[in-house]
């Protein structure tokens, strides 16, 4: 196989969370970028957004809205093995999966660098809160987040926030509880526009953000950030490219990168002085793993072995209270922006656990419109309608998030043996919940039943005996650190043993907090790209 040309500056893989900031910050930089994304881009007015349930086949059912993200075989080529109840997010289009994310954007506090350090497992970031705020602020400005700095440790605050979203009648109820449980509850942090900004309008409120937003009100790379690397002029984006192999020289340097064009089925490959992975966690540690050469018979920058190990997320699940005070009122329009409250972290206010870790609990993010208690209480006929009916108004649903501890026998490894539709071997991830998981996961089971006794009206658990993970959010793969010997990358998401190969998806995440990522993912992605243009300029990449 020949390598293509031109010659690339740098060939960014992955045009999600991570790699749209990275596309855009190194071509706004002056570096002749190329960015090979395995889906193509799905446009408005193919979205199915605004359909009805009976518009569709399956009534919205079988994940029908957000197929046309999941593109090709996608779903299919991964296997678990070993594995308790978790299910691994794996996108293919453009933007990744920030086309239909719900945009909880939340940073990491102090402590959540220093496992090791103030709690004796996992180990310490290579990095402070300190040295990633100066990123978390910038990100917040170009992606646009609504909320406000609550003056909470573990959840520190920006200071560029659009205006917050009013809560709620179901929302106002449960602050009045939780403030009587000494539990706070601020306005969510979200990246979604209250006003105009950025040349992009704000939210319409129709709470379909997971389903992917039509006007562009709610953050995605492909409609905020791919645009900006367009506009350049140094910015090449190829559609349907999927990643094979990182190329390597007689050095073991990076040089390029194979790749399957999905339309053609043609094998081809681009070269670049520096390759920078944003696959997602699994799908980059599938690609480091499938980049064997004599060099690196391992895997790339898998010497030490630790490439696709630490895999993590969060587990959690639902609950859904049909609050007495509010049920039987007139029915009205209650979708807005998805979630608008939010209650961080709180078991650490309360005394010393015999668990390490946290919950946190997001509210409302499921549809206001559909009846989920008909399926959970008992009748038929005109009165179980009228009941269902009377519940409706009194909706409130919260889902909560738990760190789990990163473990390195918590895995994903590729199977030789089967591959994709494209004849690459596929990811397969090993997962068993850990101790301490399980421990976090009991009691927060707990502390959301205790919310739900304090709270008057009907009550239904999502799940109570077994976790499930990772609710889309992994993390961990290919992670930072200071030793060689216990990390793959350094500081800047650089691979310890390939000085131009640099990873900036979740897979870089030392541990992780009950938090969603993908800020953190945007901060360092940023961050690592503020260090690929220094280290250009030095002419030292
Ligand atoms: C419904 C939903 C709700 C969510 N809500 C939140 C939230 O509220 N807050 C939050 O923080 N996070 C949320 N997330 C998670 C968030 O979307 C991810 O953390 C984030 O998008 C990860 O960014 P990434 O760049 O690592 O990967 P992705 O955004 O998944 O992008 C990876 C990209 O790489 C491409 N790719 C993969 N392999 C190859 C290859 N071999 N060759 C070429 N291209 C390849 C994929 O096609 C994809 O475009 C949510 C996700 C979903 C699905
Ligand atoms: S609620 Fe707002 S941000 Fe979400 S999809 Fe609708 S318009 Fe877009």
């Amino acid at each position: 196989m020949s390598l293509g040309t031109p010659e690339y500056d740098v060939c960014v893989v992955g045009s999600g969370a991570a790699g749209g900031v990275m596309a855009k910050e190194l071509s706004e930089g002056g570096a002749k970028v190329i960015q090979l994304e395995g889906g193509r881009q799905v446009l408005p007015n193919e979205l199915l957004t605004h359909k009805w349930p009976y518009e569709l086949p399956y009534r919205g059912f079988r994940s029908e809205k957000q197929d046309i993200y999941y593109q090709g075989d996608v779903r299919n080529s991964v296997r678990y093995h070993d594995s308790d109840d978790v299910g691994v997010d794996r996108i293919r289009v453009v933007g990744g999966r920030t086309v239909h994310w719900n945009a909880v954007t939340l940073r990491y506090a102090a402590r959540d660098f220093r496992e090791w350090s103030l709690n004796g497992i996992e180990d310490d970031w290579p990095i402070t809160y300190d040295e990633l705020a100066p990123y978390y602020d910038r990100i917040e400005q170009m992606i646009g987040v609504t909320g406000q700095d609550d003056g909470l440790e573990i959840l520190p605050g920006g200071h560029h926030y659009l205006p917050p979203l009013p809560w709620r009648c179901s929302e106002h109820i449960l602050h009045r509880t939780l403030k009587t449980m000494g539990i706070p509850m601020i306005p969510v942090r979200k990246a979604v526009l209250t006003k105009p900004y950025d040349n992009r309008p704000p939210c319409h409120y129709c709470g379909h953000c997971m389903d992917g937003c039509d006007v562009a009100a709610v953050f995605n790379s492909a409609t905020a950030m791919i645009p900006k690397a367009q506009a350049t002029g140094n910015f090449t984006l190829r559609q349907n490219a999927l990643a094979r192999q990182v190329l390597v020289d007689k050095e073991g340097r990076a040089r390029g990168v194979s790749f399957v064009d999905t339309t053609t089925h043609q094998e081809e490959s681009v070269r670049a002085r520096i390759v920078v992975l944003c696959c997602a966690t699994v799908e980059t540690a599938r690609l480091l793993l499938n980049s064997r050469s004599p060099q690196h018979p391992n895997g790339l920058a898998n010497s030490n072995g630790l490439v696709g190990r630490y895999l993590n997320g969060h587990l959690g699940s639902g609950v859904r209270i049909y609050l007495e005070e509010l049920q039987g009122l007139k029915p009205t329009n209650q979708d807005g922006a998805t979630d608008h409250a939010f209650i961080p972290r709180y078991n650490h206010l309360s005394g010393k656990r015999d668990y390490v870790g946290g919950w946190d609990i997001q509210v409302n993010f499921a549809s206001y419109m559909f009846p989920q208690q008909a399926g959970r209480i008992p009748g038929y006929g005109a009165d179980f309608k009228a009941r269902v009916r009377r519940m409706q108004s009194g909706y409130l649903m919260m889902g909560w998030f738990c760190k789990i501890v990163a473990r390195p026998e918590n895995r994903v490894t590729v199977d030789p043996d089967r591959t994709d539709a494209n004849g690459i071997p596929i990811a397969v991830v090993h997962f068993r919940f850990g101790e301490n998981d399980l421990a976090l996961w009991q009691d927060s089971v707990k502390g959301i039943s205790e919310i739900g006794q304090n709270l008057k009206g009907e009550f239904f658990l999502d799940s109570t005996k077994n976790p499930a993970g990772f609710a889309s959010h992994e993390v961990g793969t290919a992670r930072m650190g200071k030793d060689p010997r216990k990390s793959v990358l350094n500081a800047y998401c650089q691979a310890h043993e390939v000085k131009n190969l640099f990873v900036t998806d979740g897979s870089a995440f030392t541990t992780s907090a009950e938090k969603n990522p993908t800020l953190t993912i945007m901060a360092l992605s940023l961050r690592a790209a503020d260090y690929i243009k220094e280290q250009r300029r030095k002419g030292e990449l």
